[in-house]
This record gives C-alpha cells, sequence and structure tokens, in this order.
C-alpha cells in the first residue's frame, strides 16, 4: 500500500491526524525534503526507511516504491501542502496503476491557507471578492496560453501566487498589464508561512519586486494580491440580524 501525504504547510503540527497516524504505520517515508519540515518525520516507527525525494527523480521514487510493495511494505509519500496543488502526483499514481499497485491520498493544509492564516485575513470578502485565483508565473515550467497572467488579472479578484517569487519584476508588469490592479493594490509576500520562521511582507502590487528584493526573499513564499488586504467590505448577510435562513428567523424590520 502506498499513501499520498499532505504535509501541510510547515508547522510540523499542522498534518492532518490521518496523516500523523499513516506515518506512524510506514515502513518507509519519501518526503519532498526542499518544503517538508524534517520534524515530520518524527511521526515514524522505528526501523522506517527515510528517503528525500529532493534529489530523487520519478522513475527513482517509483523503483523505491516498486521494491517496498513487493517485500509487502507500507510506503508513505509525503508532499508539501496540500498534493493536489503543484504536488507532481498524477504522474506518480499514473505509474502504479499501470504496476497494479494499490494508493490512496490524504489531503493537506495548502500553504495558500496558512498565509492567509498568516496574514490573520479572508480571501473572500463580501462586495471586495468572491473568488481566488490559484496559479503561477511562467517560468521554466511553462503556463498554458489561456492562463497568462495578464489573463487572470484581468478579473481584479483575490490571487494567490506560488512558483513565482524569483520572477517579481515580470510578475508587476503582467499583474498592471491585466488592467483591474493598480500599483497601489494591496499585496503581500509570505515567506515560510506557519514555519517558526514565518515572515509577512505587506506591500503593494508596483512595490513587490523591490520588497522581496530588500528582504532578501528569493523563494519558499507565496505572493497575494487584492483589496482582501484592505480595510474596505460589507459584513456578510449570513451574520446579518435581519437575514433570513434556513438556521436563524431574520428580524422584522
Ligand atoms: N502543494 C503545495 C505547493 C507546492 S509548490 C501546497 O499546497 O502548498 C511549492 C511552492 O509553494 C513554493 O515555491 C512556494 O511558492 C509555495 N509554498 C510552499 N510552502 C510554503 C510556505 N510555508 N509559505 C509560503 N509559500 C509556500
Amino acid at each position: 500500500m502506498i499513501h499520498f501525504i499532505g504535509a501541510g504547510p510547515g508547522g510540523a503540527d499542522l498534518i492532518t491526524v490521518r496523516g500523523a497516524r499513516l506515518l506512524g504505520e510506514a515502513d518507509c517515508i519519501i518526503y519532498a525534503g526542499s518544503l517538508v519540515n524534517p520534524e515530520l518525520l518524527n511521526y515514524k516507527k522505528p526501523g522506517c526507511e527515510i528517503y528525500d525525494s529532493a534529489s530523487m527523480t520519478l522513475e527513482e521514487v517509483i523503483a523505491v516504491m516498486t521494491e517496498n510493495e513487493r517485500a509487502g511494505r507500507i510506503t508513505a509519500r509525503l508532499h508539501t501542502g496540500d498534493p493536489s496543488l503543484y504536488g507532481a502526483i498524477r504522474e506518480q499514481m499514473d505509474e502504479l496503476d499501470r504496476l497494479g499497485f494499490e494508493y490512496d491520498v490524504t489531503p493537506g493544509v495548502s500553504s495558500f491557507s496558512g498565509a492567509a492564516a498568516a496574514l490573520q485575513a479572508e480571501y473572500t470578502l463580501p462586495d471586495v471578492s468572491q473568488s481566488v485565483i490559484i496559479t503561477r508565473m511562467a517560468g521554466r515550467t511553462p503556463v498554458p496560453e489561456g492562463e497568462a497572467l495578464c489573463k487572470m488579472a484581468s478579473h481584479g479578484c483575490t490571487m494567490v501566487l506560488f512558483l513565482s517569487t524569483g520572477l517579481l519584476e515580470s510578475v508587476e508588469r503582467e499583474l498592471l498589464a491585466g488592467g483591474a490592479y493598480t500599483e497601489d493594490t494591496p499585496a503581500a509576500i509570505v515567506y515560510k508561512a506557519t514555519w517558526p520562521d514565518e515572515r509577512v511582507l505587506r506591500c503593494t502590487v508596483g512595490t513587490l519586486a523591490e520588497t522581496a528584493r530588500k528582504n532578501g526573499v528569493k523563494k519558499t513564499a507565496l505572493i497575494t494580491i487584492g483589496g482582501f488586504l484592505g480595510d474596505k467590505y460589507e459584513r456578510s448577510q449570513l451574520y446579518h440580524p435581519d437575514f433570513t435562513h434556513e438556521y436563524r428567523e431574520g428580524r422584522k424590520s
């Protein structure tokens, strides 16, 4: 059996209860050492084998899994945040399907949730934005033409950029080219959200690159953009005294 497990964004106690239990049952843990907090390995049982996938290829990862399967051992494949985002799990699952090995997936807390917590912010504010675009700037990994950052930026909604901290000059240019954000639109760089050395750098779209440069932030950060970082919003209908819904009768006006 192979378990794909979301490790959470960094803080070692932000893995799910299920994820921690499965780590404790595994005979072998393959973890993404570049971003997964090594403290999570404390959940392992004695004798558990550990591999850091940072220096491994897909083929090498599958070879370790195959060896474990043939020996009747349990493998835990630990991915940072939630494995469904930029996790490269599909290619592993397709190989496992081909080989006829069983696997399951345990979700994790993504770093975009960790970043909102660090910012003490809500991405979806009434009258400000009701959508979150999660995307990245095209770099060495291309992005499909229809998802070019300037096109995504034309909506003006809340945006969270993964894997883009090294490209902030281009990010600024593309965000402004979208036409919906201005140089003054609030933005924030969240470095290592939920880790002990977490840093929150509040800035604006026009100062993203400069803020990262001044603070020496080059990677392991998310870029968040939008009015949700500002002061103006409408209160929710859900908790308004005049609003009636399934669970509560609104005040008669
Ligand atoms: N599956 C992961 C994302 C993996 S891609 C998730 O759900 O979070 C790796 C990118 O995620 C990094 O380049 C960075 O942009 C972001 N990232 C991962 N952990 C982070 C953290 N704790 N704080 C800020 N950004 C993080």
